[in-house]
């Protein structure tokens, strides 16, 4: 018998058996809608304004569209046929394996999902200001904390900028150390070049680091903006998961108060990659 299937995505329904996903053309009209008004430069808030004043009806439970809703809908590689298998670690859920290619029916094709990838990240450097200036974090939205899970997020504070758990900065514990952005974002570059040149890597992983390389060594020529965009794109698509371990291998709790300190001896990162199904560590680079 075929095994029953518990989720699914909001624009697919379940067969009456529950064993295979019903494409539904309806929604999947309205998911590429949402895609292309986002192309088109639309934000999240307008589109879900748009989607309520015409009365098309939300996936959810809920009737209503909203930003966070078109948020997660235009970075869900299930509208591609993407699956990425979870499981629950500290409460949280966190990948759990490769992502399995072809799991649901596709209701966008891949080219427009990374287009709109494109527009994402031209709105998010937009919305900072002018066009010549550069993206701080190229990691957003990507790593993770080793030690709780939780998000790593990017902070700027009295012109340091460093990496920190988000448990950190919302002071629910975990432990108060920060790496420096600089630090953080040369040591990661410089993996990727020097594991992109390894003979020995997995083919499926090859391509698209090839890419990501192309795009780190454009930083030494004219249009650096150009440059960091098609490094922070080729990140989102390629970097399955990124785990930071600003505290080192053996981190020892400090008082819940105590200063955040930046950049521990030991600290180290684990990535893996999309295809790729080994993680691997890396360490800080040097200048
Ligand atoms: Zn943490």
């Amino acid at each position: 018998m075929a095994k029953k299937l518990k989720g699914r995505p909001g624009w697919l329904e379940l067969s009456e058996d529950r064993t295979s996903f019903v494409f539904m053309p309806d929604r999947a009209k309205i998911v590429r809608n949402i895609f292309e008004a986002s192309i088109s430069g639309l934000g999240g808030y307008t589109i879900a304004n748009r989607l309520n004043a015409k009365k098309v009806p939300a996936f959810g439970p809920s009737l209503n569209w909203d930003q966070s809703t078109i948020h997660n809908m235009l970075r869900n590689r299930a509208t591609i046929g993407e699956h990425q298998p979870k499981r629950i670690q500290g409460g949280k859920r966190i990948p759990d394996g490769d992502p399995i290619p072809n799991f649901y029916p596709a209701v966008i094709e891949e080219s427009l999902f990374l287009a709109a990838q494109v527009a994402r990240q031209k709105n998010l450097a937009s919305g900072r200001g002018r066009k010549g200036r550069l993206i701080t974090n190229l990691f957003r939205g990507i790593p993770t904390c080793a030690y709780c899970a939780d998000p790593v997020k990017f902070k700027s504070k009295s012109n340091v900028k460093s990496l920190i758990c988000s448990n950190v900065i919302e002071n629910h514990g975990c432990f108060r150390m920060a790496w420096s952005y600089k630090d953080f974002e040369h040591s990661f570059l410089e993996f990727v070049k020097n594991h992109a040149s390894d003979l020995k890597i997995e083919r499926r992983e090859r391509e698209p680091l090839a890419e990501l390389v192309s795009h780190i060594r454009a930083l030494s020529g004219a249009d650096v903006y150009e440059a960091r965009m098609g490094i922070a794109i080729s990140l989102n698509a390629t970097v399955s998961e990124l785990k930071i371990a600003s505290a080192g291998p053996t981190p020892v709790a400090g008082n819940s108060d105590a200063r955040i300190r930046l950049d521990h001896l030991g600290r180290y990162f684990e990535v893996r990659f999309r295809g790729g199904g080994s993680t691997h560590t890396g360490f800080p680079a040097g200048k």
